[in-house]
């Protein structure tokens, strides 16, 4: 008897569903490592996660997917190329091609030392002790290798690495993204850093901890995260995990004398939150059923916590209930005085406490130096000195030891090297050019914004970008959504215009970009 195209579809759609609800289950696990398992339960943790890593490659790469996916290509040509069954079956097609191309020993493999590598690093870097890290490092770069070697022939080794986060992007198009950047970006940090520092000591003294994290939920509340499909824990770490479509976790991390913390890392995660949430219930238990790219998921972290949260319409709406929040340390101290200090701009040590302006910085010169050691320029044990190198060169700082320095970032030691993260510099452009878009098609949003309302935006960003998960790749998503390809120009333009009021810099100051 012959099946119906629908009769294929539907198991099709069944196997994608457990490979879902497995990967749903694996960042169950992973969470809670992150937030309330005791120390005592890493080694189970790290089996287990290794097993889920394992089950769900067995069933992304079982022959009989890889067979009705074939049988389904044909019947996914006669549809439109923007049709939901369409682009499930490309993508779906698109998963199985690259998952088989890796043996399930390996992924287990890499899973289980990415496990214990996270256990170590956790403790090692209090400890500031590079030195027990170093084999383990070594090991994840060997492993890294090892996984791109996988998808031979390749232009450049960090191609495949880079195409897991940001599919379509290349090593080649991040350096050229990154070198345009660096250079736009070099007469603005310089005039800046000529100008008197901010005062920012409004932001410092103790905070006590539940009132901080209320008050950034409230904010992203407003924003749109929905909590009856959501809620937010303490971690090291901020992240935002997608369990399932209806739980869509977020993460902050509280420190009593700096606000600035749990606030902007809640309203991050809340972005990354809100396109998780946003993506068409129909979507749901797919491959399409979450972000696009990691370039776009941070875009949308970046225009909560920065384009939207730290602007002055914002908080001249919530800036009277912080000042009720902590009513004895804002009371002094005017809303252009706040307002200044969350957007200081500073050369500093740590990439998630850095400004608007100098954080890519921090991207580029961590991007050069996995290059170097993918490329094989640079060993493992000559990482702290050359981290030390570029933070005097490039941000005029010395670090003081590897805990603050080439320690002070997870993904080498909880992940891969290579990829890890120029997502973070595409999602700061893409922010400025999604946010130009929707002002575009909504010019009344800055108003709305300053009375507390957030629904076109959210609405427009739901329309253009949330809904259609993973049914576009990235760079089709932002041709439909703002009409051109990625491009650094509106980005720029937002940082010269905001610094330039903030820092009163003259217009010449800023003419580095012809
Ligand atoms: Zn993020």
């Amino acid at each position: 008897m012959q099946r119906t195209e629908k009769d294929l579809l539907g198991e099709l759609r069944g196997r994608l569903a457990e490979i879902s609800d497995l990967a749903g289950t694996a960042a169950i696990l992973s969470w809670d490592q992150s937030t309330y398992m005791p120390a005592g339960g890493a080694p189970a943790r790290g089996r287990q996660l290794a097993l889920m890593s394992r089950l769900a490659h067995e069933r992304r790469t079982d022959p009989e997917l890889g067979r009705l996916i074939d049988v389904l290509k044909s019947y996914a040509e006669k549809l439109p190329a923007d049709h939901d069954d369409a682009a499930l079956i490309r993508v779906a097609a698109r998963d199985f091609a690259k998952a088989i191309r890796v043996p399930t020993a390996f992924v287990e493999r890499f899973s289980a030392h990415q496990s214990t590598a996270y256990d170590a690093w956790t403790r090692a870097r209090p400890a500031n002790d590079f030195a027990s890290m170093r084999p383990l490092l070594e090991r994840t770069l060997e492993l890294s290798r090892q996984y791109a070697e996988f998808f031979a022939p390749y232009q450049h080794i960090m191609d495949p690495l880079i195409d897991d986060m940001d599919e379509g992007m290349t090593c080649a198009s991040v350096r050229a993204l990154l070198v345009e950047l660096r250079a736009a970006l070099s007469g603005l940090v310089r005039a800046i850093t000529e100008k008197p520092a901010i005062d920012d000591r409004c932001l410092h003294g103790n905070f006590a901890e539940a009132p901080q994290i209320d008050f950034g939920l409230g904010i992203a509340t407003a924003f749109g995260y929905d909590l009856a499909r959501g809620r937010l824990d303490r971690t090291h770490h901020p992240f935002c995990t997608r369990f399932s479509g209806g739980d869509i976790r977020i993460t902050t991390r509280v420190y009593p004398d700096d606000l600035t913390q749990a606030l902007f890392s809640t309203l991050h995660e809340a972005g990354h939150g809100m396109y998780e949430q946003g993506v068409a219930a129909a979507l749901d238990g797919t491959p399409l059923g979450s972000g696009t790219s990691a370039g776009v998921h941070e875009s949308q972290s970046r225009l909560w916590e920065n384009v939207v949260g730290r602007s002055l319409g914002l908080w001249g709406h919530f800036y009277p209930r912080l000042q009720a929040a902590f009513p004895d340390k804002f009371k002094n101290v005017p809303l252009e005085t706040f307002h200044a200090a969350i957007n200081k701009v500073e050369p500093s040590l740590i990439r998630t406490e850095a400004d608007e302006v100098t954080y890519n910085l921090h991207i580029i010169l961590r991007f050069d130096l996995e290059l170097a050691m993918l490329e094989g320029r640079l060993a493992v044990k000559d990482l702290p000195e050359a981290w030390r190198a570029r933070y005097q060169s490039d941000l005029g700082l010395s670090s003081p030891d590897d805990r603050d320095g080439c320690m002070q970032d997870v993904h080498w030691f909880g992940g891969s090297i290579g990829g890890a993260f120029h997502s973070y510099t595409i999602g700061n452009v893409l922010s400025a050019q999604f946010y130009a878009a929707a002002l575009r098609a909504h010019p009344e949003i800055p108003a709305e914004i300053a009375e507390g309302r957030f629904s076109t935006l959210k609405g427009w960003l739901d329309q253009n970008l949330y809904r259609h998960g993973r049914k576009f790749e990235a760079d089709e998503l932002v041709r439909r959504a703002t009409g051109e390809p990625m491009t650094i120009r509106p980005y720029m333009d937002y940082l010269t215009r905001k610094y330039g009021e903030l820092y009163r810099l003259a217009p010449a100051a800023l003419a580095t970009r012809a």
